[in-house]
């Protein structure tokens, strides 16, 4: 069987470890409490194990996931740490999530009365966070009587435990104070009228990597940090917060598979969307769309061979791109590629790729094509 490629994803397990440290020490400055590191979609597209394990190694307590298949994943390769969805669980999942100890979240009390049932059927209790919308507009209760009545109701369930309350923010990577402020207000108004009637919600949490980075007042009882874990920042005004010394983890790399000199007038690619104004050096990768690289960065793109900036030209293929190699006229085949990442003292960076694509950094690095082998180091 052949397992390797000369194109793969590169994950650096000491980055991971290292900005993990940097986000405890910022939440033992303030006084304390969880670090949730959340590893959805496959650990933002690092690897959900590998990622995890390194996390929690580092001083994470806690994992957050999206689906239950994610939580399942990290359960049945021996990960006992707390795991929390933090999206929908479908009701078919249900009772092996709590045979399991997997934290669902609540947000309607439909939902907690079908979650108590599964666990009494199972003989064991269910922990589960209500959700709170404070202004994100999609899962989560509306603050008011009604939620307020529902969640009462909720707390007498027998095979329920209300173990926490959170909410998520729409605007806390932006520089404006308003947007995230009133959320923070409006959920810690609400905590305490529900605390106040006398549920204990031990564990209350809301901030994201963004809100937590601009005050310890909302990292609460945990703080549940993404993008950061990556060694990304969430916005391009958040890295102007302040450096922290974040270490991004993922690279993309490949080889130069052929370089040849094509005479001026041929076309490169589908489309010849780029032709040789004059004899140019061309070198060609096997990589392509199918392992993440965006069809849309065709003649945008830069790559880095022999530590220079190499432009991407013509169409991005399925499985090979193209590089006009004018600035590095040594080039030969077998010569690395990073299509995203370091080499030397030149990078392409998560930020310039989504700003080529009109997108964000979680996005890059979600596209990480699951063809593309991983390569820990
Ligand atoms: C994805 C997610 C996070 C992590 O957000 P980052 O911006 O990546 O830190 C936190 N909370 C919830 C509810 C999420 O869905």
């Amino acid at each position: 069987m052949i397992d390797s490629r000369p194109s793969y994803a590169e994950i650096d397990l000491g980055a991971i470890g290292g900005n993990i440290h940097i986000w405890k020490e910022m939440l033992g400055k303030t006084g304390g409490g969880r670090l949730m590191a959340v590893v959805k979609a496959n650990a933002y597209g690092h690897g959900a194990l590998p990622v995890a394990a390194r996390a929690l190694e580092a001083g994470a307590d806690w994992l957050g996931v999206a689906l239950p298949q994610e939580a399942m994943e990290l359960r049945d390769a021996g990960v006992t740490a707390p795991i929390m969805i933090l999206g929908y669980a479908e009701p078919e999942s249900y009772r092996r999530l709590i045979e399991a100890g997997v934290r669902m979240t609540v947000f309607s009390l439909s939902q907690g009365e079908a979650i108590a049932a599964a666990a009494r059927a199972a003989g064991a209790q269910a922990k589960v966070h209500l959700k709170v919308d404070t202004g994100m507009g999609r899962i989560g209760f509306l603050p008011g009587e009604r939620a307020e009545a529902e969640i009462m109701a909720m707390a007498d369930l027998d095979g329920l435990e209300l173990e926490g309350c959170f909410t998520h923010f729409a605007r806390a990577d932006e520089d404006g104070e308003d947007s995230w402020r009133g959320q923070l207000d409006m959920f810690k108004g609400l905590l305490a009228r529900l605390r106040g009637r006398g549920l204990p919600l031990p564990i209350a949490h809301c901030a994201n990597t963004a809100a937590g980075m601009r005050s310890g007042e909302a990292m609460m009882d945990m703080w549940r940090v993404g993008i950061g874990v990556y060694g990304l920042y969430p916005s391009a005004q958040a890295r102007a917060w302040g450096d922290v010394g974040l270490k991004p983890a993922l690279s993309w790399k490949s080889v130069l598979s052929h370089v040849k000199r094509l005479p001026a007038g041929w076309g490169v690619g589908y489309g010849h969307t780029w032709v040789a104004e004059k004899e140019t050096l061309i070198g060609t990768v096997p990589l392509g769309y199918a392992d993440g690289y965006s069809r849309s960065l065709r003649n945008k793109a830069h790559a880095l061979v022999g530590g220079k900036r190499i432009p991407v030209i013509g169409s991005v293929c399925m499985d090979q791109i193209m590089l006009d190699l004018t600035g590095a006229p040594e080039a030969k085949p077998g010569d690395e590629v990073v299509l995203l990442g370091r080499q030397g003292s030149a990078e392409v960076s998560a930020d310039e790729l989504a700003d080529l694509l009109g997108t964000s950094c979680y996005e890059i690095a979600c596209l990480t094509g699951n063809r593309l082998p991983k390569k820990y180091i």
